[in-house]
């Protein structure tokens, strides 16, 4: 159970510019537009707000959640106790341009904050023909998420080129954590593996700074305009999480999951993607389908597959909230 606040209590957050509102829903903050409120729900647009709002929340113990993109987790139809916080600080940096004076061996630094869009981070550095980002040049959601899950796609991963990450730990203390101190694996990172999947106490990612290669502009140019067009070919274009499931060793969760005969597999109003088997979709958006048609789904899901290959498919959506 999460603290009772008072409405003075919350109204004390707006003396550093954040509003608390109350029962909302967070279906539409979320890439799968399922899920119900949140308990306590506020935006913050700097990095100053973010840390004011969370150390408010921590001296009235109040568990909080960072919502990033919300591209990744499925929000249970219970919602959310606690404080959720929608990360919109959004600023983002090249230090000492025009980077075209960099000499090779001094590569630049790309510094964003943690709700910026990794998508809009990767054009960015295109931009200033600066290369390492193309991967993520159509990704969704925002910096802090991909870097708590070591996002990654066509290659290229977070941890290729992040350097290091300010983060505020479970303690309130914010550090400059190195890259290599974040133990990145496979779609995870030290702070995934400590992030509750509820309201909690848990690290926040303030901002991250990335380093990156000059590079070719036309040679950028043209990786990013092929995994763009791959990822427009391969992905439906309706509401989703985006993979459902790991790619368990040697295999694709996709090809398992069409070779059991479940592409357009239905429940509720969710289905499994004709375009692309590991994902579920959700066609006709907010309030046309329940977070438990996809946990109905993900369950059936696994349920035929490891019937049919013996192969146990572990989501990679993570379900969050009062499940
Ligand atoms: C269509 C589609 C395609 C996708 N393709 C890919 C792909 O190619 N490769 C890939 O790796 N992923 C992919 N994803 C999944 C998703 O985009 C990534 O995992 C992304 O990095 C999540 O970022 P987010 O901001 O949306 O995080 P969210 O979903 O908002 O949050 C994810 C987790 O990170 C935590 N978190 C978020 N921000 C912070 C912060 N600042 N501090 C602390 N914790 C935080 C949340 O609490 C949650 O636990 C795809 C998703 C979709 C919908």
């Amino acid at each position: 159970m999460s603290a009772v606040i008072s409405a003075m209590d919350l109204s004390q957050t707006e003396a550093f510019g954040v509003t608390i509102r109350e029962q909302v829903n967070l279906a539409p903050y979320t890439t799968m537009k399922v899920g119900g409120p949140a308990e306590y729900f506020a935006a913050v647009n700097t990095v100053h707000e973010l840390i004011r709002l969370v150390r408010w929340a921590r001296a009235a113990d109040l568990p909080y959640y960072l919502l990033g993109g919300g591209s990744n987790v499925l929000v249970s139809d219970a919602g959310m106790r606690g404080l959720v916080i929608y990360n919109r600080c959004r600023q983002v940096r090249i230090d000492e341009a025009p980077c075209c004076v960099f000499p090779q061996d001094e590569r630049p630094f790309l510094f964003a904050e943690s709700g910026a869009s990794m998508a809009g981070l990767a054009r960015r550095s295109m931009a200033a023909g600066l290369t390492g980002l193309e991967w993520a040049v159509s990704l969704p959601g925002t910096v802090g998420g991909a870097v708590v899950n070591n996002a990654g796609a066509y290659g290229g991963e977070i941890k290729d080129n992040l350097y290091n990450a300010m983060v505020m730990d479970s303690h309130g203390d914010i550090e400059e954590i190195p890259a290599a101190q974040l133990d990145f694996g496979y779609r995870s990172s030290v702070l995934k593996r400590t992030l509750p999947v509820r309201a909690g106490f848990g690290p926040v990612v303030l901002s991250a700074n990335f380093r990156l290669a000059l590079g070719e502009m036309a040679a950028i140019k043209a990786t990013a305009d092929q995994n763009l067009q791959h990822r427009r070919r391969s992905q439906p274009v309706e509401p989703s999480l985006g993979s459902t499931f790991k790619n368990p060793p040697h295999d694709f969760a996709g090809r398992l999951i069409e070779a059991a005969g479940l592409k357009g597999a239905i429940r509720g109003g969710i289905q499994v993607s004709r375009q692309h088997a590991n994902f579920l979709i959700n066609p006709g958006g907010v309030g046309a389908a329940t977070a438990a048609d996809a946990a109905s789904l993900i369950e059936f899901i696994q349920e035929v597959v490891a019937d049919r290959f013996g192969v146990q498919l572990e989501p990679e959506v993570q379900f969050v909230g009062e499940w």
